[in-house]
């Protein structure tokens, strides 16, 4: 078994039900899309970074009142993706490592992965501050989403001593793209952009993420 590191994506990868976290509270909160689309835009074109970004967007939500309890409603209607626990299960039992490398909020997986935070070794994600009464205050930005993902899964790499061709990256959509070229093993889940079908080496269309075991296990 050639594999000792296991990255996955959130959002579309360990929970269902949910493309971008980002745009799950926006909708929950009903954010004005010309003041999303705007700021957008203007990370596309350079103008703004990914963090100017994300404070802009989660602005947008302290503007609109969020707090913690109105987050989670949010989070309700998402669950874990069919096979995640299975998955998560197996590959501890293997002694392989396991990380989370994600541009979602930490809310997500930490309301609905059990032992969220002692399952995973490294978590690169995006982190809500609420204060004492639950108000949401603001956010730590992650610096590794879209192509900064390849960049996280190196620096584990790297720190633990294991060879990129030792690592999986397990991801369904565009920004997950570098990270799944970096990986040994780069695993395209569930994928919503035909552009991930050329940079993995294998994609699982049946929306059971067990089925990432054989492919891992079995090498
Ligand atoms: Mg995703």
């Amino acid at each position: 078994m050639p594999y000792k590191l296991v990255c996955f994506d959130i959002d579309g990868t360990l929970i269902d039900n949910v493309t971008s976290a980002w745009q799950l509270f926006h909708d929950h909160f009903r954010i004005d899309p010309q003041k999303r689309a705007r700021a957008r835009d203007d990370f596309y074109a350079g103008k703004i970074t990914y963090c100017e970004w994300a404070e802009h967007d989660v602005a947008l939500w302290i503007a609109q009142g969020a707090t913690r309890e109105r987050m989670i409603q949010a989070v309700t209607s998402l669950c874990v993706m069919k096979g995640a626990l299975t998955a998560i299960g197996r590959l501890r039992e293997k002694g392989i490592m396991l990380a989370v490398i994600s541009g979602s909020v930490d809310l997500i997986p930490h309301a609905l992965i059990p032992d969220f935070s002692d399952t995973f070794a490294d978590v690169f994600i995006n982190r809500l501050h609420f204060d004492s009464k639950g108000k949401l205050t603001g956010v730590e930005v992650t610096d590794f989403d879209i192509d900064g993902k390849a960049e996280a899964l190196k620096r584990i790499a790297e720190r633990e001593g294991i060879a990129l061709g030792e690592c999986v990256f397990v991801g369904d959509h565009t920004n997950d793209i570098k990270a799944l070229k970096e990986a040994g093993l780069g695993i395209a889940f569930d994928p919503k952009d035909e552009s991930l079908d050329q940079a993995a080496d294998v994609v699982i269309r049946e929306k059971d993420i067990s089925l990432i075991l054989p492919y891992i296990l079995n090498s």
